[in-house]
């Protein structure tokens, strides 16, 4: 089975991993980040373009894991403290 290397940063509400391995590089998730916390990174994806990266301010929405056509991220949201 393939094994993928995620780059996981923490962000305040949770974890935010990119695969690059999976990611073209579409711009997708740049997009659609409501809080415009994603970014172009200096690692490259799938093609040798360059992949994406969380920046501070995520929300952890889960948006970008969402619309992500080749499934290179996932969201992790913190559960909320009682
Ligand atoms: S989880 Fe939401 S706020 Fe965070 S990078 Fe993805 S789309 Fe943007
Ligand atoms: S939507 Fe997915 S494939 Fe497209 S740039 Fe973002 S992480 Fe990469």
């Amino acid at each position: 089975m393939a094994e993928y290397h995620g780059i996981t940063v923490e962000t305040e509400k949770g974890t935010h991993t990119v695969f690059p391995e999976l990611c073209k590089g579409c711009g997708l998730c740049i997009a659609k980040c409501p809080k415009k916390t994603l970014t172009w990174a200096d690692y490259l994806g799938a093609y040798g373009t360059p992949s994406v990266r969380v920046t501070n301010g995520c929300n952890a929405c889960g948006t970008c894991q969402m619309v992500c056509p080749d499934c290179a991220i996932v969201v992790v949201r913190k559960a909320k403290a009682r």
